[in-house]
């Protein structure tokens, strides 16, 4: 049976996030830079030049890694700027990149032959086949599984190919087969995988009213919330929409992914990193989640017959919990 001890990585949106997640027992950070080329593209989040070697002198210093992402799709006319950010994490000395785009794929392998490749969750890989020909076109290192597959079939996967298998472990759910939601580009014109956000911040307004609150996202209404309910940010997918005279989440309700639970099995099969969502949450729940994560995978490691998920672990990640509440998303789909 496999033990291998995997990389805990943590998202920084900024450089004081990253520098909770390295102080809170993160073993890898993975940021990027502020413009399209990155799936996380919110207003006051990311990297410059100067703070992303800043926070790479500050990780690696520390014997930890850092990963960029480039998880989002050159467009048409505009290749050269993914490629330049490319140069720009190699010239940067990043651990790794994590890249979706097959002609980024390509271009990095050939530019940067030392650089290590990651494939993003974005790139939709979620069976062992397309890993392996992303291995054998452009030896990749890493795979970020897409959340859509239940525990055998991760493990599945793990058995048939010697690429790095990284999986989510925390963070929000979104319905979509990771890479190809197109949802908000219907009612705004820009999606994730062109310009690197869903919901762009430009088209969100907010509506103070004396009983509570409305989220518009370009005008349309995406939520209606009551004075006392917790306000989320409005994305098309976790909107409450009236359908036949009966107003609930349509699509999907706010909730995020939490497999503390299932950490023991996810050892046994060999996962090679556990992965925290969440670029564009503060530096305060980075450090809550990287804190919880690190103690419950120090522990599965070490005595696995015996782990069990401390109560107070879980009482600290509802906190920082999409919607206030917790799932194992596909992971566990007992009618399959
Ligand atoms: S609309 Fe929803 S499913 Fe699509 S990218 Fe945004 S959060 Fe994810």
């Amino acid at each position: 049976m496999n033990r291998k001890i995997p990389e805990l990585v943590c998202p920084a949106g900024n450089l004081p996030a990253l520098k909770m997640a390295i102080d809170h027992g993160a073993d890898t950070v993975y940021l990027g830079l502020k413009d399209a080329t990155n799936a996380r593209n919110f207003a006051g989040l990311n990297f410059d030049r100067k703070s992303a070697a800043e926070g790479i002198m500050y990780a690696q210093q520390r014997g930890r890694k850092v990963l960029m992402t480039i998880n989002t799709y050159a467009q048409a006319g505009e290749v050269k700027k993914w490629q330049q950010t490319v140069d720009t994490a190699a010239e940067l000395g990043v651990n790794a990149v994590i890249l979706a785009d097959l002609g980024l794929l390509a271009y990095a392998r050939k530019t940067h032959p030392q650089l290590a490749l990651h494939m993003s969750v974005q790139g939709s890989a979620t069976n062992y086949e397309a890993i392996n020909l992303a291995q054998e076109l452009f030896g990749i290192r890493r795979v970020v599984l897409p959340r859509v597959l239940t525990l055998p079939q991760v493990e599945q996967v793990i058995k048939h190919t010697s690429v790095e298998i990284e999986v989510f472990g925390f963070g929000s759910l979104c319905v979509m087969v990771e890479g190809r939601c197109l949802l908000s580009s219907y009612v705004t014109g820009e999606s994730p995988n062109t310009f690197g956000v869903c919901s762009p911040a430009r088209y969100v307004r907010w509506e103070q009213y004396p009983t509570g609150m409305d989220a518009r996202l370009n005008n349309i209404l995406i939520d209606r919330y009551g004075a006392d309910e917790p306000v989320g940010y409005p994305t098309l997918c976790k909107g409450r929409f009236q359908v036949n005279k009966e107003t609930y989440y349509a699509l999907e309700e706010p909730t995020s992914l939490n497999v503390l639970e299932v950490l023991p099995q996810l050892l046994a099969m060999g996962v090679a990193a556990i992965k925290v969502e969440g670029r564009q949450r503060s530096p305060a729940y980075t450090a809550q989640v990287t804190k919880v994560l690190r103690q419950a995978l120090d522990l599965a490691v070490r005595c696995p017959a015996e782990f069990e998920v401390n109560p107070l672990w879980q009482q600290a990640l509802a906190k920082v919990s999409e919607g206030q509440q917790v799932t194992l998303g596909a992971y566990n789909r007992p009618w399959k």
